[in-house]
């Protein structure tokens, strides 16, 4: 059902489910709009059952968004772009992946999506790395992402935009999943653009990890507006399996390098995410950056739980 601005979703995208619950309600910070957040009973997914229609929803990302004046103030990427420190440790975190991941070539093809306004494509350049592609839905940070690095960017979603027929050795997505109306459509575009071997790296939040059970329907993931789908590791798992990827099985030393990167990368957000939201949410971010630099670091990486959701790879 759509009336105006927003349109319920009836049935689970994961597993075709029709038994939702609703477990939470949030007025959206850009629209006044009401939101809903259900859960699938049958496979645990979580999302936003009365939500933006698409039109409504593409509109969120225009410029105002990649500056921080959108519904996730975290995201001011233009002014990350000229401060470089704050992303540092979330891109050395995932070149790092790579790394483990893929070995030490350079040469690796890279797909970065959502590339946002270029930040991860543009430490990948300076490392060196030479084949770099990035797709991006907004044009405006589209054309940043292409004047700041380089990088052979293409404006729109992965599902539509002109990517060519080279298959990538490396697709990334850093905090996108999240924003996706239909993940069932996302992740088998991801396994037909991945090479044999390629790996999938993202980040996401974990719905199910220990900052989000202690938080509750406050847990500050929720963003009605943008972030429409929760995961856990359980779900995420049968996305993966059902468009045709393995789960990546990391020895143990794989496994503690790994952890080591997702410190960088936690460390990192904690970092940007103090830098970009006013009052006492960008305040307790700041501390946290603070503290888990010194002390706890890995405390904080186990306990926003990121670490604990699953890498694809494909067969
Ligand atoms: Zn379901």
């Amino acid at each position: 059902m759509t009336t105006g601005a927003q349109e319920t979703v009836d049935t689970c995208d994961l597993c075709h489910g029709k038994d939702l619950v609703a477990f939470a309600t949030q007025v959206g910070k850009t629209t006044g709009l009401t939101f809903t957040f259900v859960q699938c009973t049958s496979c645990g997914l979580k999302f936003i059952g009365r939500r933006l229609t698409a039109e409504r929803n593409l509109a969120l990302y225009d410029e105002s968004y990649f500056r921080g004046a959108g519904f996730d103030a975290a995201v001011n990427y233009v002014m990350m772009e000229d401060n470089g420190d704050l992303r540092r440790g979330e891109n050395e975190g995932i070149i790092g992946k790579i790394r483990v991941l893929k070995g030490e070539s350079l040469e690796l093809r890279i797909l970065d999506v959502g590339c946002g306004t270029g930040s991860l494509l543009r430490a990948l350049r300076d490392h060196g790395y030479t084949n770099l592609s990035g797709v991006e839905l907004s044009a405006f940070a589209a054309n940043f992402a292409r004047q700041a690095t380089g990088a052979n960017v293409a404006t729109g979603d992965l599902l539509s935009a002109p990517l060519g027929a080279a298959r990538f050795a490396v697709i990334n997505a850093t905090e996108v999943i999240e924003h996706l109306r239909e993940p069932s459509a996302f992740f088998p575009r991801v396994r037909e653009l991945l090479a044999p071997g390629g790996v999938f790296i993202y980040s996401t939040g974990n719905a199910s990890g220990p900052y989000a059970r202690l938080l509750g329907p406050r847990w500050p993931y929720f963003h009605p507006e943008g972030h429409l789908v929760y995961y856990r590791p359980e779900t995420l798992t049968r996305y993966f399996r059902r468009a045709g990827l393995d789960v990546f099985v990391p020895t143990r030393e794989q496994r503690a390098e790994l952890l080591r990167c997702e410190d960088a990368i936690t460390n990192s957000q904690l970092l940007y995410m103090g830098a970009s939201e006013p009052g006492t949410k960008g305040t307790v971010f700041r501390l946290g950056a603070r503290v888990t630099k010194r002390v706890g670091l890995r405390a904080a990486t186990l306990f926003q739980g990121k670490c604990f959701l699953p890498l694809g790879v494909r067969r």
